[in-house]
Formats: C-alpha cells, structure tokens, sequence
C-alpha cells in the first residue's frame, strides 16, 4: 500500500478514493475521494477523467472529507472485495493533491501535515 493508489467501495456509483500519504509510522494512512457532485464542490484540485482511468468527467479532491485511518482497516475491506483497487494515478497528479491540503479552505491544518509526511498520531493517542 503506497501514495497514489486508489480504490472505491464495490458499489455502483462509488467514488474514487486517493492514497495521499501512508502509512506513517502508526500505520495510518490519508485518504481522499474524487467527486463531482455539485453541493460538495471544492475547485482546488481539479481530476480530469484522463488522469484518473473510471472517472467519467470532471471531477474535483474534496478535501473536506480526507480521512485519516488505520492501513490495516483499508487492506482488510481491499482483501474482502468490500472495496475494489483502481489504477494508481501518477506522481504529477499526487503532487497537486498533495499541494491542494495547503491551499484548499476545506483541507484541516493536520491533514495538511500529514499529507507532507507530518503525521501527529501519537499527539492524538489520548482522544
Ligand atoms: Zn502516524
């Protein structure tokens, strides 16, 4: 499991989701979907369908739904065919993800930091 790989739920309509970062030394990885629907709209990092093989138009990160978790979780529901692996999208791509946790409104400051390979799991043990 590595940066740039992405996966959906196995389910009609699902949507792309990009490893950004992972897994640190906790074993957690970053986490963020690709979605075009209008009411989630976050413009900072535009997906065209030709970078990321099965999306069907344009499409744009939604930062404010990145999640961090547990790889082994992720590696679990990818073993139970719960969620299906698609093609890793290039580090060009990966790289303006990566860009978009610093510039888009929507992106949570500790995100950030762990997109750029700063995680703090260790600060959040106790909650
Ligand atoms: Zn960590």
């Amino acid at each position: 499991m590595k940066p740039g790989e992405t996966f959906r739920a196995n389910l009609a309509g699902a949507h792309w989701r990009v490893l950004v970062w992972g897994p640190c030394a906790h074993g957690n990885v970053l986490v963020v979907g690709v979605t075009s629907d209008e009411e989630r709209l976050d413009r900072t990092c535009p997906i065209q369908p030709k970078e990321l093989p099965g999306l069907d138009h344009e499409s744009f990160v939604h930062y404010g739904d990145a999640k961090i978790g547990p790889a082994s979780g992720l590696q679990r529901a990818l073993d139970t065919n719960q969620v299906v692996p698609g093609q890793p999208v290039t580090d060009d791509i990966l790289r303006r993800i990566v860009d978009g946790f610093s510039e888009s409104r929507h992106a949570r400051p500790r995100y950030d930091e762990f997109a750029h390979g700063r995680c703090a799991c260790d600060r959040r043990s106790s909650s």
